[in-house]
């Protein structure tokens, strides 16, 4: 299979993509209301929050979505990457009980768990064939400190060194520092040190204060967010981000919660990725959520691949907004979809019904649908390879007579 080599700050994008981009939007009558957007972004000019206030209340969805998609196609032509990949969440329990989340349990619950090292590996074993990367996250467990994940982490390089770990979120590194008494940036280093290769971009829900407290009261705040961020990239630790939608805040708030993760890339340019995904109701404690439309959920991804100038890749993760909706976010901006994804707890409680346990023929044949070239990636957007969509078939055997 054909396939080509980035670097993590490149990460697989055309250099010449402003010049694209100026190329594209020439060939479509704007709306006097998007012309001088439409005239920043050809000049690299970057906008501001009230454009991306505006972006919101653009009364033609349609357009917004076709801006963002021509400054995608600009960037990546007619690709859409995807990962191979897993989630274990190594425990449910969890000492803070956040409102909108399905997932945590308090120790005492029947169907409260906390993988042992051991347990988490057999885990890994069962997908060391199919995936190139393990997704873990999980609760904010009592008893655990960063030794215990410096273990897991180096029992599971030594055992599958193939296997890129992309875990805990920004709260679990709190945690885990207030755990063993040691600073955010030691956490990460030592981490690093065990082998965690990447950061996953949990826990950034809306980098708004007010709006925290009412959603995850006792979570890290939208500063120390940043600031784990930073300081893994600091690192050299590449990360994700996202944003929670759809609960209470604003739209001047989500776009606020944009500007400040773009300032922060433009710091060392490793936000690999924004994910924003919209809040789902099922099993949660958020009666006062607005839930986000599908609408919605489009044109959150179309704003964000505009505002982002600095974030490579926008994400269209299907096992929160589903397949039907993933495919449509591909022609509205997102450049990325996540991934085979063989098991998944935590959205599928809060209600998702996306399918696991894709192939990356599945994967292959779900971006081809979109109309796009299906290209598989790994974790850090370095590596990159060209699926066709059907598996290749087993060479025939003749049979021989004896
Ligand atoms: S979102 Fe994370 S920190 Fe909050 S309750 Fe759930 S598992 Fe715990």
């Amino acid at each position: 299979m054909p396939g080509w080599i980035s670097t993590p700050s490149s990460a697989g994008c055309d250099a010449d993509w402003v010049q694209n981009f100026g190329q594209l939007v020439e060939t479509k009558q704007w709306s006097e209301n998007l012309t001088d957007i439409v005239m920043k972004l050809t000049n690299g000019i970057r906008l501001s929050v009230e454009d991306g206030v505006r972006l919101f209340e653009h009364p033609n969805l349609y357009e917004v979505g076709q801006l963002a998609n021509m400054a995608k196609v600009s960037r990546y032509g007619d690709h859409v990457f995807f990962n191979s990949n897993v989630h274990i969440n190594q425990t449910n329990i969890c000492v803070l009980a956040c409102k909108f989340c399905a997932f945590r349990r308090s120790k005492k619950q029947s169907d409260a768990y906390d993988l042992s090292v051991d347990a988490y590996l057999e885990e890994m074993a069962k997908y060391e064939n199919l995936v190139d990367e393990v997704h873990s996250v999980g609760g904010l467990h009592p008893d655990w400190d960063v030794e215990h994940y410096e273990t897991l982490i180096r029992a599971a390089k030594q055992q599958f060194p193939d296997i890129a770990i992309k875990a805990l979120t920004a709260v679990e590194i709190k945690h885990l520092s207030q755990q063993s008494d040691i600073s955010f940036k030691e956490t990460l280093q030592r981490l690093k040190s065990a082998g965690l290769d990447s950061l996953p971009g949990g826990g950034a829900e809306i980098l708004n204060d007010d709006v925290r407290q009412v959603i995850c009261n006792g979570k890290e705040s939208s500063d120390e967010y940043l600031e784990i961020h930073r300081l893994a990239h600091s690192l050299g630790i590449p990360s994700n981000c996202t944003m929670l939608f759809g609960t209470i805040e604003s739209v001047h708030d989500r776009v606020v919660h944009m500007d400040k993760l773009r300032k922060l890339a433009d710091e060392y340019n490793l936000f690999q990725c924004f994910v924003p995904y919209p809040f789902l109701p099922d099993s949660t404690r958020l009666p006062e959520a607005q839930l986000a439309t599908s609408n919605e959920v489009l044109r959150t991804i179309a704003v964000s691949r505009l505002m982002l100038d600095s974030i490579p890749h926008i994400k269209a993760y299907r096992m929160n907004i589903g397949d039907e909706v993933a495919e449509l976010a591909l022609n509205f901006g997102a450049d990325d979809i996540d991934g085979t994804v063989r098991q998944e707890s935590i959205m599928h409680l809060a209600g998702a019904d996306s399918s696991l346990n894709y192939d990356i023929y599945q994967m292959a044949k779900l971006v081809e649908d979109a109309g796009f070239i299906p290209i598989k990636r790994n974790t850090t957007y370095t590596t990159f390879t060209t699926v066709n969509v059907e598996p290749p078939k087993r060479p025939r055997r003749l049979n021989v007579i004896a």
